[in-house]
């Protein structure tokens, strides 16, 4: 199916349901109202000119005219091209000529992000941006009111005409390692994939999705969205930006039985349960998804029994996969649930391999892991040569990460191959080092990165955020709690305390600035 017939199916069949909640203005939608709304916008849409296959964009925090376009634009057969919330002149320039969108939804101002300033700073370097559509403002209210002049039987035409196989997606990957490149799904790619993420959760219509995760982003749309619309369960947006106050109020008002995030935010929402015990009634909390960034066991273990989500899962997988290709099952051994992110998914297949030669690796082996299936993007939209780097001629996505298969299936992340630090000859994984620190008593998040040193080519720096009212660690007392327990060459030389990491605005550690930053501090 499309994401369009999807809905409108969910919609005969729920029509009275919560389909969708924003906090902040407490308006709400029924499947009925959220599928009749779509119609209403994807009109629109194509009195204003938007042709099957034309670039929609969206640039906005979370909001509810988020889920409408990103439904409206699917409907009309555009393509969405989902644009970071974090951009700055530069970035959303770049994306907006890159994936020559030609009519571009944005917020006005949120916090200190004032996009009316941004986008009439880049209209002029955008010349197939014909139309920009501010939400909140006379120009959404046009843009609605003007798909009153198209009939809703040319609406169902255009519908008619959708492909599962049509692009329906550009998404632009986190930029965790450097430039954003623009993920390029179909309608198969990415409402197969939100289906059997909510598959694994054993969501029902009966389920309330709390979303403090950007919807921009594939673990927002595909994940939460598209999960929920293919379930008819509901979406609740707790808020613009990740606050972790936000979050734990909307799961407690709204009845949440799934909480999504990545792990700094369940680590943030952790500290606050802790700062006011007894607050927050989140006791219809069952299941949700930490992903993102590895998952640390000792935080998992946190999650299942301070926040009731006794079903917790852990996803793998990357934009390019729509995203997900491995994830932890609720019946799953406990071990395997904290320490793995589970088996590969349906209808899609995994192998390591040795980066270089491309063999497939012995089992329980770490080497780059490779995912096929139906979830592979159609490419990187017009990068040819960057698309064929990422994904071989026989359809094998080359993630980049580093992975172990246990001879059960079960695959552990081991780290990114770019992250990999190399310290007199021998390779260590940051992440078994972040996984150690993690169970000291005073680190509440820890993230460590190699920097260079002239003896032994690269030395490990930890970045430590102690708990509130923690005494400060020294280097000593880090390098005694580490020893005999690590080896001596995975042991950190150098302790950075800090209040906060530098991070996307999908809550991954941005380690390439915090490498340039280490070599700062060392002067
Ligand atoms: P860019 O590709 O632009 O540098 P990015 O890779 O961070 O950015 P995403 O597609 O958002 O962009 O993230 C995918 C990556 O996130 C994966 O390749 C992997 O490194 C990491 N990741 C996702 N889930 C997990 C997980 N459960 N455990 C460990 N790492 C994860
Ligand atoms: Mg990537």
């Amino acid at each position: 199916a499309t994401v369009s017939a999807d809905l409108a199916r969910t919609a005969r069949a729920f029509p009275d349901h919560d389909a969708l909640v924003e906090r902040a203005s407490g308006r709400r939608w029924t499947y009925a109202a959220l599928d009749a709304a779509v119609d209403e916008l994807a009109r629109g849409l194509l009195a204003a000119g938007v042709e099957a296959g034309d670039r929609v964009g969206i640039w906005s925090p979370n909001c509810a005219e988020w889920v409408l376009t990103q439904y409206a634009a699917a409907r009309a057969g555009a393509i969405l091209v989902n644009l970071n919330p974090a951009y700055r002149q530069h970035e959303i320039a770049y994306a907006l000529r890159q994936s020559g969108t030609k009519l571009l939804v944005s917020a006005t101002r949120v916090k200190s992000s004032d996009y009316v300033a941004l986008v009439q700073a880049v209209r002029d370097d955008c010349p197939e941006l014909e139309r920009v559509v501010f939400i909140g403002t006379p120009d959404w209210e046009a843009l609605v009111e003007g798909g009153a002049a198209v009939p809703l039987s040319a609406l169902r035409e255009r519908e008619a005409e959708l492909s599962p196989e049509d692009p329906a997606n550009i998404q632009y990957t986190s930029g965790t390692t450097g430039r954003p490149k623009g993920a390029t799904l179909s309608h198969r790619n990415i409402l197969g994939n939100g289906f059997q993420v909510a598959e694994v959760q054993r969501w029902t219509e009966q389920d309330r999705v709390c979303v403090p995760v950007p919807f921009y982003h594939c673990f927002g749309m595909v994940m939460a969205n598209l999960g929920a619309t293919s379930h008819g369960s509901c979406i609740v947006v707790p808020g613009a930006l990740f606050d972790p106050v936000d979050a734990l109020d909307a799961v407690q008002a709204e009845r949440c039985t799934v909480l999504y995030g990545v792990p700094t935010m369940f680590i943030a929402e952790l500290a606050q349960l802790e700062a006011h015990p007894g607050r927050w009634d989140l006791s219809t909390l069952r299941t949700g998804v930490m992903a993102g960034s590895p998952c640390p066991v000792e935080v998992m273990k946190r999650v299942m029994a301070e926040m009731g989500m006794a079903e917790v899962t852990i996803a793998y997988g990357m934009t390019e996969t729509s995203p997900v290709s491995t994830q932890t099952r609720p019946d799953d051994s406990l071990a395997h649930r904290v320490a793995t992110v589970g088996r590969v998914h349906p209808h899609v297949e995994v192998k390591v391999v040795e980066p270089e030669s491309g063999a497939t690796v012995p089992v329980g082996t770490p080497g780059e892991l490779c995912t096929r299936g139906y979830s592979v993007m159609l490419g990187y939209w017009n990068e040819p040569e960057r698309t064929a780097e990422a994904v071989d001629a026989e359809g094998w996505m080359h993630t980049g990460d580093l992975a172990e298969m246990a001879a059960d299936g079960y695959v552990s992340i081991v780290g990114r191959i770019k992250d990999m630090v190399i310290r007199g000859g021998e390779n260590v994984y940051p992440r078994e080092v972040e996984e150690f620190l993690y169970t000291h008593p005073d680190i509440e998040d820890v993230q460590v990165i190699g920097v260079p040193d002239e003896r032994y080519g690269e030395e490990l720096m930890a970045w430590i955020k102690l708990r509130p009212g923690a005494a400060e660690l020294t280097v000593e007392q880090v390098r005694e709690f580490c020893a005999g327990k690590l080896a001596h060459y995975k042991i950190p030389r150098y302790v950075h305390l800090v209040d906060s990491f530098p991070m996307t605005v999908t809550g991954k550690i941005r380690k390439v600035e915090m490498r340039e930053e280490g070599r700062r501090l060392l002067g």
